[in-house]
């Protein structure tokens, strides 16, 4: 967009006439990528800005700026300064974001180092209450020497990720599950007062095994689903009873004194 004039603050005519001069001083910059002459802009007494169209690749929307400025009662223009500025449509990269905003779940490699903010709010000091009465009911006891735990704010965004996430009770694989994990024997619940909600999977053939899930949410390895039938048994001997007659023991033969099972017959 050409830059409009001011009528508060018109150019000075000597110097806003030097476009050749700034021409020479954009080119200087920006050699075959200096364009046609897009207009001028007051910047005080004796200051203009001559604006060039910019024909970079990549850089499209943008505008050579060159500024130049005579002293009071001379005629001798000279180049202040030569810059490249967007215009109003030019191509802009996005916003910076800083990188602690821009990490994602996933991000971190191996062998990468994530420091924690001081005065990150998922974190409180260990030695002020965690806000969790589970917690600090055996903290002191066992003499647990973490210098940070979970604030309440850290424990409430943990829980709402894991309930909307893959281990909630909304999943596909969820919605469908027999029952619910928290009857399920493979549930190993966590300690503090996320334990109510949460619990671990220990079911190997489970696709939630070694991962966080709530009470509520299931698959079809729970270990309810399907109860292997009992086994079949043999059916019962007859009952024995007494029927009046003695019972005689029955040895049975020496190995010696058996005949051979087939004797061959005697010649003649
Ligand atoms: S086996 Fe299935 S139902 Fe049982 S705890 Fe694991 S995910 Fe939940």
């Amino acid at each position: 967009m050409v830059p409009t004039i001011a009528a508060a603050a018109r150019p000075d005519a000597t110097c806003a006439a030097a476009v050749e001069l700034a021409a020479d001083a954009a080119r200087a910059e920006g050699a075959a990528d200096v364009g046609e002459h897009l207009g001028t802009r007051a910047e005080g007494d004796r200051v203009v800005t001559h604006f060039f169209a910019a024909t970079l690749p990549g850089y499209p929307g943008w505008r050579w700026a060159v500024t130049v400025a005579r002293a009071p009662r001379a005629k001798l223009v000279t180049v202040d300064e030569v810059v490249l500025v967007p215009g109003d449509d030019a191509l802009l990269a996005p916003e910076w974001v800083p990188w602690s905003e821009r990490l994602r779940p996933g991000d971190l490699g191996v062998g990468d180092l994530l420091p924690t903010p001081a005065d990150d709010d998922r974190l409180v000091p260990a030695y002020l209450l965690s806000d969790d009465p589970q917690v600090e009911s055996v903290a002191f006891e066992l003499g647990l020497g973490r210098k940070r735990v979970l604030s309440k704010l850290g424990r409430d965004d943990a829980a709402d990720r894991w309930y909307s996430g893959a281990g909630g009770p909304d999943t596909p694989m969820a919605v469908q599950a027999p029952d619910h994990c928290g009857t399920c024997g493979f549930w190993l619940p966590i300690a503090g007062s996320l334990r109510l909600l949460f619990g671990v999977c220990g079911n190997a053939l489970s696709p939630r095994d070694a991962a966080v899930v709530s009470a509520d949410a299931g698959c079809g390895a729970h270990s309810e689903a399907l109860p292997e039938p009992p086994p079949v048994l043999a059916p019962p001997p007859a009952p024995a009873y007494d029927d009046g007659d003695d019972i005689e023991a029955h040895t049975p033969p020496a190995a010696a004194d058996r005949a051979p099972e087939s004797e061959p017959a005697p010649a003649g």
